[in-house]
Parts: C-alpha cells; structure tokens; sequence
C-alpha cells in the first residue's frame, strides 16, 4: 500500500471574490423563459466550472489512450493522469493511502459493491444491517437486494417526526452485535440534515460492525477526513462536486478492501489469467474491471483542485450563511412548511405551500428561470413518513447567492397568486 504524498492546496486567506468564482460557470450565464437562470438544483447535479471542461478537452486533445496495458508515450500519459487523480482523491478525503480509493461510477455504483462485495460475501443470514430511514434509494435497495438474497435482515433507525434529526434513543436500542453493518447518509439530500458521523462510526466500531457513509451531498460541501471519520467506508459522486458524470467512487478501509472479493471480472482487475483459473490484482485495481474512465478522472482532479483553490472551509460557510438566509426568507411567508432542522443544516431546503402543489410550484417558477425540483427526491419511504407525497427543493451552492433567493422568493409569490389563496 502506497501513502499519500502531494501537498493540499492552501485555501486562500483574502476575502474571496464570489462573483469572479461565479463567473467561472458559463452554463450560469444564460436566460431561461426569457429569465436569468437561477440554479437551485445542484443537490441533484452541480454545475462545471470552466477548469474542469478545459482539464477534459485538454485530456482528449493532448493525452488520451487507453491505461495501464500500454508501454508507448501517450498511455503511459493516461495512465499518470488516472492514477493522479486517485492520488488527489486520497489527499482530497485524507485517506491513509491513494490504494484506498475506488473509482466507480458514483456513488450509486460504490454502495452496490460494497453491498455486494463486502457485505454479499461477509454476513450470514440473520444478520443485521442498521440503516436510517433517511437514506436515498441507492443506500436502500442495494442492501434490499442482499437481504433478498441473502436472508439479511434491515432494521431501520427512526427519525424524529417532520424529520428534524435522527432518533439516537432508538439507536441505543437496536444497536447490537447482530449488526455487522452500520450505514448512514451524511447530509440528507430530502431534508438537508447533517449527521453526527463520526459518532455513528464509533458507535459502529464498538459493536464490531463495519460503517458506511453515504457522502454525495457531503464531499464538495465541506472538509472529510476519513480518517477522522473513523468509518470504514465513504462515497462520493464527482458531478455534484464540480466535476464530470460517470466517475465517483470510495474510500474503504485498508483491512476492508484486501478482505473483499472482485465485484465484476474483465480486462485490468486480474494478476494472472488461465482457461480455469484467475488470480486478481490488489485493491484498488481488482475493483475496476475494464477500460476506466480517464477523462472522468482528470475531470475530478480538476474539480477537486478547484474547490480547494477557494477553501472547503469557505465553501461551507458561504453554503451555511445562504442556506440560513433562504430559510429565513422562507419561513417569513405564510403557509409554508420547511422540512428538517431548524438550525444548522445542508444547503438543502425541501419545503411545501399549504395552497399551491410542489410540481405546480416548480413548473411555475421555471418559467421564471428559476431551478427547483419537485418529488420524492429519491426517498420515497422518507416522504411516506413525512405524510406527503413529495416537497419542493431548493440546492444551493458557493456560486448561488442571496440576490437569486429574492429572485425565488418574487417567484413563489407569484406562483400563489396565480395558483393558490396569496
Ligand atoms: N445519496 C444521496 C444522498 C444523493 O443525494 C444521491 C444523488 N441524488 C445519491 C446517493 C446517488 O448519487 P449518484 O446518482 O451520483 O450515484
């Protein structure tokens, strides 16, 4: 195992110029429905800066051939621009070592494999996984999957009613050795809030359970060290970090990674290759099977270069001062219900009109050019027990600011006046 050793960009200490940073989007500048574009939706997917298309084009245009297998010049190119972008990634999330992270589609495809990998070759029937009933559709079907398969058992950690946070008295209650796995989204992508991880983990660990934490609303919002964490699993999505669609992955745990099996066989995971017999390479390569996605991978390095440029701290910060601002804003108009805390949370803000519907509200305000979404956001169990069939949802992120809150807040106004009693 390899350890990490190129030096963290210092974030910058002078008042950071959030106009010029915003400047940095192209798709921003645009209008939409004769508006300009208010993006409120990077919860789902963030937008690019130009550092991260130029990285890309760049990639293609000078440096592209497959890794690895190669000995000539531009594969071995390639192949220094993939495993860069591991090392970046190490550094990014404070992993012990660069062999600690897996490159995979996203995040979706990181908890399937671990799903399967760890978890599907691990655990016998009978025992349990916790998971909280805040979680998204892909840290629940997968371990739906297995319990299928395998006879495992979910048992579901409450959250308090309007889903405010988790319920930590239950907690102490279903948390025993029958679980092996403990698994919990860092910040709610439905409800914005931020949970206690490196608690949970600990908590975890004293149980001998393994812990997975589901960071794609996390990794480009604030600081993760995963060692700090202390869980034994971390994902991560790049496009909702600045960075391209297609390519994420995981930090896992040294002692985890050796101890699980390939996920899928192919091309660039083996050692050695017979007609009745095969031997695999050593995490992380085992657990990425064919041509990888090279230029996903510079594309990341670029966005996570990025964001360091202007300080994770920051980034946090200004996501906080925003968040808060349009909680405000919202929470001043009559009839209108925010879900989650009240306090401190994710630039997430789900919210409902007690006289306009949220798919109504949001094809009303997107004429206006502006961006929400409408749904279940990928939690319907989570919707169900809220007792409604979906929110609106406003996502902020370091290029958004308060002049486009305004912006949502005239349009919501209008949106009742045409629709509702306002
Ligand atoms: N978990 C959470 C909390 C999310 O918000 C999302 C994306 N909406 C995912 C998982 C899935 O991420 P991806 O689609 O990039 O795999």
């Amino acid at each position: 195992m390899s350890s990490v050793t190129a030096t963290v960009e210092q974030p910058r200490s002078a008042a950071i110029d959030w106009d010029a940073i915003r400047s940095d989007f192209p798709v921003l500048d645009q209008e939409i429905n004769g508006h300009p574009l208010v993006y409120f939706d990077s919860a789902a997917s963030s937008q690019r800066p130009r550092q991260v298309i130029e990285a890309i084009q760049r990639y293609y245009q000078e440096d592209h051939a497959n890794v690895h297998r190669g000995i000539h010049e531009l594969s071995n190119r390639a192949t220094v621009a993939y495993e860069g972008a591991r090392v970046r990634a190490a550094e990014f999330f404070n992993s012990h070592s660069s062999d600690e992270i897996v490159f995979t589609r996203g995040t979706t495809e990181s908890i399937n494999l671990i799903a399967s990998a760890w978890a599907g070759t691990k655990l016998r029937e009978g025992d349990q996984v916790l998971i909280t009933e805040m979680e998204h559709h892909s840290n629940l079907v997968p371990w739906q999957l297995l319990s299928e398969r395998m006879g495992i058992e979910l048992v579901f950690w409450p959250i308090h009613e309007g889903g405010e946070s988790l319920d930590w008295e239950a907690f102490d209650r279903l948390l025993t050795p029958k679980v092996k796995v403990v698994t919990c989204v860092h910040i709610s992508n439905s409800l914005g809030v931020i949970n206690p991880v490196q608690e949970i983990c600990r908590r975890a660990r004293e149980v001998g359970a393994v812990s997975l934490v589901d960071g794609a609303q996390s990794a480009g919002h604030r600081r993760i060290d995963v060692q700090a964490m202390g869980c034994d699993f971390y994902t991560f999505s790049g496009h909702k970090l600045c960075g391209p669609t297609g390519i994420g992955g995981f930090y896992g745990r040294w002692e985890c990674l050796e101890a699980m099996p390939p996920y899928q066989g192919g091309g660039e995971m083996i050692e050695e290759v017979g007609y009745t017999q095969v031997s695999y390479k050593a995490p992380p390569h085992r657990f990425e099977a064919g041509t990888p996605h090279m230029a996903g991978a510079v594309g990341l390095h670029a966005a996570m270069d990025y964001l360091d440029a202007i300080g994770r701290d920051q980034i946090a910060e200004h996501d906080a001062e925003l968040t808060r601002y349009a909680y405000d804003r919202l929470s001043d108009m009559e009839g209108v219900k925010i879900y989650g805390p009240a306090g401190e949370r994710g630039a997430v803000l789900s919210f409902l009109l007690d006289d306009v519907n949220a798919n109504d509200l949001v094809e009303y305000v997107d004429k206006r050019g502006v961006a929400l979404r409408g749904g279940h956001h990928c939690t319907q169990p989570l919707m169900k027990k809220l007792g409604v069939p979906g929110t609106a949802r406003a996502s902020f992120y370091f290029y958004n600011r308060k002049e486009e809150v305004d912006r949502m807040i005239e349009a919501i106004g209008r949106a009742r006046r045409l629709f509702g009693s306002g």
